[in-house]
């Protein structure tokens, strides 16, 4: 499937081209228009008389959960000021309509430069607060949604004592084009392409985007199948990002800089898989860790039936959490042959929905917060002490994170273990050692640095 889409990219660059002469460098802009965006309607667009009023804050909304699509009475006291999507602490403004660019810049095969930008002002979302009810397809529908699980993990976490200090923006399917400027020795080549079927983080704008869902994939082409914002974890999952950033300060400007926050993998041209063939180091470690932690902050503010995956193409058992191993039932551990992968000099295999490639920041995610999780599992901690446990880990990390860095990637890698298995170990009271021990050794990353940990643990 990816070799598929390089494939298309590469034919579009040698065929299509069409001159441009903004450099000096001979320059080609390609326009590749790969799939068709579904376009949301606004349903309301003004309030008469009742609609304008209610009694209660409960609202009906069509999610996608355990697998089907379902209309749920949901409270949404926490989402709602007036007749718009927003509140004091959490989400300042929820918007729609707006169009968006993403600009990726590439030099010598590295990418240089990423940025998010509003290319048209958005419009703020507003609802009829007396009407209970909209369309699948409507803006309302998919706001109120994506404000219900951004929300709920925002005062989940609220609870534990976690309060960012600055809100967020939401931006529900922005029409959103990719600029991808690839420089090389002879030329400028410039690829425009509608994206779709994604979610980010934007840390420089502080915002959550939702890309329109494509025709395509709700036809069945892959991911997306479902419009992310039904999704419950996705948008707790970018707004985990969020909490990343918040904790991690100035620490957060050392994320690898070709990964871009999406939610799923991104498609991309050949500068991005050159990249991905080489050993990851600190930064692509560090955005590992994001992600994995994003995904815990999802599993641990939602609710069982919320923070599933099923039929979520692509996303089932890889990206849940619950999940101890990936869709091929490779297991989700970092076992020596995965090390070798992320550190050695092995390229990775391209992966797919059901082949993880672990040179990805998604799969090496996802085997961080599975293992993470199944440490936690043992004690029978709640939701609540795991995210206590998982916010407090992520400060030790930063606190630490000078002393570590120099370490390489899997040195990082195995530090950031330790500090969570340290955090867990103070959980289990009362038990044999040996047998939090033993857990602890039988989940950790299968490398010859774990075992000078494991003497600083008093495992050995
Ligand atoms: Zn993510």
């Amino acid at each position: 499937m990816r070799s598929l889409l390089l494939t298309t990219f590469m034919m579009l660059i040698v065929s299509c081209g069409q001159k441009s002469s903004t450099t000096t460098k001979r320059g080609v802009f390609i326009n590749n228009v790969n799939r068709s965006p579904i376009e949301l309607f606004k349903e309301y667009t003004t309030c008469e008389g009742p609609e304008a009023e209610s009694e209660t804050p409960y609202f009906n909304l069509i999610q996608f959960l355990q697998g089907r699509l379902l209309k749920r009475n949901l409270d949404m006291e926490d989402s709602i000021s007036g007749n718009r999507l927003r509140n004091s602490n959490g989400i300042s403004d929820t918007y729609y309509d707006a169009k968006m660019m993403l600009k990726r810049s590439f030099r010598g095969g590295e990418l240089v430069g990423l940025e998010f930008v509003t290319t048209q002002a958005p419009k703020a979302m507003s609802i009829c607060p007396g009407v209970k009810s909209y369309q699948r397809y409507s803006y309302e529908n998919a706001s109120l949604s994506a404000n219900y699980s951004i929300n709920k993990t925002i005062s989940r976490l609220a609870n534990v004592g976690f309060n960012s200090q600055k809100p967020i923006g939401l931006y529900i399917a922005p029409y959103t084009i990719e600029r991808q400027i690839v420089e090389t020795n002879e030329e400028v080549i410039q690829e425009d392409s509608r994206i779709t079927d994604n979610a980010y983080y934007i840390p420089s704008m502080s915002s959550i985007v939702f890309l329109p869902q494509s025709e395509e994939s709700r036809e069945g082409a892959g991911f997306g199948n479902v419009p992310l914002w039904e999704v419950p974890m996705v948008g707790s999952h970018e707004y985990g990002h969020h909490v990343f950033h918040t904790l991690m300060g100035q620490v957060s400007g050392e994320l690898s800089p070709s990964h871009s926050g999406c939610f799923g993998k991104s498609k991309s041209l050949a500068a991005n898989d050159v990249q991905s063939l080489s050993n990851m180091n600190v930064g692509d470690v560090l955005s590992s860790l994001n992600e994995g932690f994003a995904d815990l902050i999802a599993y641990y503010t939602l609710d069982g039936a919320e923070r599933g995956l099923n039929n979520v193409v692509c996303m089932e058992k890889n990206r849940e959490v619950g999940s101890p191993v990936f869709a091929d039932n490779t297991s989700k551990l970092f076992t020596r042959d995965v090390l070798d992968v992320m550190f050695g000099g092995e390229s990775a295999i391209l992966g797919s929905c059901l082949r993880p490639n672990f040179k990805s920041i998604h799969t090496v995610g996802a085997v961080f917060s599975s293992v993470s999780e199944r440490l936690m599992k043992r004690y029978r901690l709640t939701s609540s002490q795991k995210l206590g446990i998982i916010l407090n880990w992520l400060t030790d990390l930063r606190k630490n994170h000078r002393n570590f860095a120099h370490l390489g990637g899997e040195g990082y890698l195995v530090k950031a273990y330790s500090l969570l298995a340290a955090r867990v170990k103070s959980y289990a009271g009362g038990r044999p050692l040996s047998f939090t021990c033993q857990l602890i050794e039988s989940l950790a990353p299968e490398s010859d640095l774990m075992e000078e940990e494991l003497e600083n643990l008093n495992c050995r």
